[in-house]
């Protein structure tokens, strides 16, 4: 077996241009830095078009494996280096692609080392030659081979790789800025938090609580879902805000069929306002086109009235098979799945509306002091931090 001597990191989507370009590479960077913390000996040497992972003797799959969770990554690549001596090369080139899985491969020569004696094509045949001659059943095809060789020489030595893995993509977190983002117990505001976090947006998280009547175990299966979510974003914060007395108020005076729209008026109104407080400049949930009958159009039309900001549903038109795909990608099913009341499950009426009229919810709204409730339940919002670092909450 070789020894690989780095992961080379590529951008792929990241390809922007000037000073945004800086920025992601250096968040990017840091994303990095921080995913690998716990391996001590790597050191991560950041260029323009390209980050170098250098393993410096550690294993590569772990750091790989973890490496595929960071997004804006586009593909990584295991790299080899060795001497610039023909030989050496020859060798090393055989070594790596006896490696591989395929029939067919292409080598392909980089000289960024413009003083090197051998010129790329003739280093080009040299190499396939070599391999050819060393390998029973491998042929070159130029247009579109199994493996891909390739082949830099540079100032300093040769490097050569040829395994690519796919990354996570989308951009590096923080650059796309915070959302405030609804968190339930459920399967799906977890997977669009994740969906926001590869987009390279950071969330926050707020939670209605209706103690007595939701426990306590809902804010530890919140706490366990964000530990599981940490892997893409290392600390998150948590609002948890008391909304029992507003459920209240609306099941004591509101037609029992529009009490779910109101309560989700009144969630969406908590969320601007803390939104606003926490220089969030965007809502996000995950709610889903059609699912519920607060996630018709109707429905969603008269509840998002509330706020000006944009919310941002990831999951809103995808179905709920491909939703539960992802959320066992990320290991947060199991956990959504256990059995906890939440406070919409709990005051769930038979004949929720699926065309609610605001001029008939206005009305509503009009029987009771929300705004006090509203102030009350800003005054009293406690605060989680779930990072990483806190194993004792696992
Ligand atoms: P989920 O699986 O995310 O719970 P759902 O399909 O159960 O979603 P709803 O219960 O109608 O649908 O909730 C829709 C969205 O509203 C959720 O995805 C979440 O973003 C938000 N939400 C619902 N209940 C709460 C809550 N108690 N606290 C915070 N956000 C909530
Ligand atoms: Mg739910």
């Amino acid at each position: 077996m070789i020894n690989y001597d780095y992961i080379m990191v590529r951008f792929g989507e990241l390809s922007t241009k000037g000073k945004n370009k800086i920025d992601f590479i250096k968040t990017l960077g840091n994303n990095i830095k921080n995913a690998l913390k716990d391996f001590n000996n790597v050191g991560i040497d950041i260029r323009r078009d390209h980050i170098y992972v250098q393993l410096n003797g550690e294993d590569y799959l772990p750091i790989l494996t973890r490496l595929q969770d960071v997004s804006g990554i586009h593909a990584l690549s295991l790299v080899y280096k060795c001497s610039k001596e023909i030989d050496d090369v020859k060798a090393s080139a055989l070594e790596l692609i006896k490696q591989e899985k395929g029939k067919t491969f292409k080598v392909k020569v980089k000289r960024s080392d413009k003083q090197y004696s051998i010129h790329s094509e003739e280093m080009t045949r040299i190499i396939a030659g070599h391999i050819l001659r060393n390998t029973d059943n491998l042929t070159v095809d130029v247009h579109n081979p199994d493996i891909l060789l390739s082949v830099d020489m540079r100032q300093e030595a040769c490097y050569i790789f040829s395994s690519t893995y796919e990354g996570a993509g989308g951009y590096p977190l923080g650059v796309g800025g915070k959302s405030m983002h609804m968190l339930s117990g459920g399967i799906d505001s977890p997977v669009a938090a994740y969906l926001l976090m590869k987009r390279g947006v950071m969330v926050e998280c707020i939670h209605f609580a209706s103690p007595p009547y939701t426990q306590q175990g809902v804010i530890y299966k919140l706490e366990d879902l964000l530990h599981k979510l940490n892997r893409y974003q290392p600390r998150i914060r948590l609002h948890i805000i008391p909304f029992t007395k507003i459920q209240e108020a609306i099941y004591d005076n509101v037609d029992e069929s529009y009490c779910i729209t109101l309560m989700r008026r009144m969630m969406f109104r908590l969320a601007d306002r803390l939104a606003h407080r926490r220089k969030c400049p965007v809502i996000s949930t995950g709610e889903s086109v059609g699912q519920v009958a607060s996630q018709t159009l109707a429905s969603m039309n008269v509840i998002n009235a509330v706020t000006n900001m944009p919310v941002i549903r990831p999951c809103a038109t995808m179905d709920k098979l491909d939703i539960i795909k992802i959320s066992e990608k990320i290991d947060t099913y199991e956990i959504s799945i256990r059995p906890y009341e939440d406070c919409c499950t709990i005051f769930t009426p038979l004949a929720p509306k699926t065309m609610p009229h605001l001029d008939e919810v206005i009305e509503f709204e009009k029987k009771f002091d929300y705004e006090s409730l509203i102030q009350e339940a800003l005054n009293n919002v406690e605060v989680k931090f779930i990072s990483e670092d806190d194993e004792e909450i696992l």
